[in-house]
């Protein structure tokens, strides 16, 4: 049982609303407050009334030893399927209700049914008629898969029956709207599939990591384990990122990261070697294998997972673009961010004053010799300028690694609108979406964000950049072993296994190739 207002501790364990049970509820009750019933659980107003309760439901006598009466008006009931089983659900006939559950195709007389759980196969519906509602759509089409409905409740011999129905949200997740992107509710229904044979025959990426206390550099401390949870969660492949601006930034008093002194000449080039050099000792301790061209990356499974080696921020060139190439040959460098927190030589940055203009004739030459050399260019961080410039100078495609969509930017967001977006998809590149908790709070809502930037700019251009170990607050995924319950998420959101495996891996894998031919 949960509560919630200002009653919330009176309320531990007591009442139900038909007044059963009710007997040590009321001397701390005070008159007006809104409460959650485990099950009953949209919220329920209760007032203080004199009246004795009739007996339709609409009043309630929870009160019989104290001489209070309530009277309960639901603002809005969501009811839960053991409410169907227990008939409680017959106190709420003729009222607006709302449901979760999974939602059928029309049978031959054109009916469409929800049920409790998800059918094994279509036309299967379960047994027992408790378990499912007859549904009649008020209008606009309803969707398919997992969803809540609203309508209005009925009853006709014997069964249920949900009239004007509408949805509310679509995919799993109680109270957890997944909404903006009409295919997440027209895609066909998510069939019951265990999320890790979907990917398991795939090349599944993370395109933006630091897992397994990479940047712990000067430190220097033990690293965590890497390779296990990606077998675990069936990730292939993980894009890790050194970073090489970290002896200049920090996190000041507005909660963000600045840099906050200049690097001496030559420092960044230095650190960078011993990032790059730590990152190798990871791989070697944890039989990562290292990915140098399209056939390894194609060819890599999480039963033998592998690690792309990048780098975040550019710094360490020190505005000399053979440096490109030296890091190509000498740490097997094959994707490369231009710039992080620090406005260097390469370009301007979204969480700074812009000093260039965008991208600079420097980063203009660094981006040539990645396309001539085969290393991914990442423009994460840069200004939408900076991506404008890049976009039109590289020759393949871009991306963009850990960032999510947004229609309303703040000024130095590093999220992007969709304009900024549009430039990196229209280099034939993608986009990685990153689980911070505050906008994402769990996979759900990561998915619903996957799905939005879907809308904008297609399935082939978006995918999943947990900048793992990166993230200054909570994160929603923080181990590969999750993997499977975003695999989950994003099938109850909509998208086929072909375009989950496109998300999850095949995307970068199209860029990644294009970018080493
Ligand atoms: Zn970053
Ligand atoms: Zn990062």
């Amino acid at each position: 049982m949960s509560h919630r207002g200002h009653a919330r501790s009176e309320y531990q364990a007591q009442a139900l609303p038909d007044g059963r049970d009710a007997g040590a509820l009321l001397p701390a009750y005070s008159s007006d407050v809104d409460i959650l019933y485990s099950g009953y659980s949209a919220a329920m107003k209760w007032t203080k009334v004199t009246d004795p309760p009739d007996k339709n439901g609409t009043q309630n006598d929870i009160s019989d030893n104290t001489g209070i009466r309530m009277e309960y008006c639901a603002v809005m009931t969501q009811l839960s399927w053991k409410h169907f089983t227990t008939g409680d659900a017959a106190a709420f006939v003729g009222r607006t209700v709302r449901l979760e559950g999974w939602l059928s195709g029309p049978d031959p007389a054109g009916r469409r049914m929800m049920v409790a759980e998800p059918p094994c196969c279509p036309g299967c519906l379960p047994g027992p008629v408790a378990t499912r509602v007859q549904v009649v759509a008020g209008g606009a089409p309803l969707g398919n898969g997992a969803v809540m409905l609203e309508g209005t409740l009925h009853e006709s011999e014997g069964a249920w029956i949900l009239h004007e129905a509408r949805t509310v949200t679509c995919g799993l997740g109680r109270r957890r709207l997944l909404v903006a992107s009409p295919l997440v509710c027209l895609a066909a229904a998510a069939p019951t599939v265990n999320p890790q044979e979907v990917t398991a025959n795939a090349t599944t990426v993370d395109v933006h990591s630091h897992a397994g206390k990479l940047l712990y550099v000067r430190s220097n401390a033990p690293f965590t384990p890497v390779s296990e949870p990606m077998r675990q969660g069936g990730l292939a492949v993980a894009c890790m990122a050194i970073v090489s601006d970290s002896p200049t930034h920090r996190i000041m008093a507005d909660h963000r990261i600045h840099p906050y002194r200049d690097p001496a000449p030559g420092e960044l080039y230095a650190y960078a070697q011993q990032a790059f050099a730590r990152l190798h000792a990871l791989a070697r301790g944890q039989s990562l294998t290292i990915v140098t061209n399209a056939a390894g990356l194609h060819a890599a499974r999480a039963d033998r997972p592998c690690v792309v080696v990048c780098a975040e921020g550019g710094d360490f060139l020190e505005g000399n673009p053979d440096r490109v190439d030296e890091a190509y040959a000498r740490w097997q460098l094959r994707h490369l961010q231009l710039t992080h927190y620090r406005v260097n030589e390469l370009g301007d940055i979204q969480t700074e004053e812009p000093v260039h203009g965008g991208l600079t004739d420097v980063g203009a030459e660094v981006i040539r010799r990645c396309n001539a050399r085969g290393i991914v260019v990442d423009v994460a961080h840069g200004t939408l300028d900076l991506v404008r410039r890049a976009a039109a100078v590289t020759t393949k495609p871009l991306v963009l690694s850990h960032t999510s969509l947004t229609t309303r930017p703040r000024p130095f967001t590093r999220l992007i609108t969709p304009e900024h977006a549009r430039l990196v998809a229209g280099t034939g590149g993608m986009i990685g979406i990153w689980p911070v908790g505050a906008i994402f709070p769990d996979m759900t809502a990561l998915a619903g964000g996957i799905a939005r930037m879907v809308a904008e700019v297609g399935v082939d251009h978006v995918g999943l950049g947990t900048d793992s170990m990166g993230l200054v607050g909570p994160a929603t995924f923080d181990s590969y072993a999750q993997l499977p319950g975003l695999t989950a998420a994003l099938l109850a959101a909509g998208f086929g296994q072909d375009d989950v495996r496109k998300l999850l891996g095949g995307n970068y894998a199209r860029v990644f190739a294009a970018n080493m031919a």
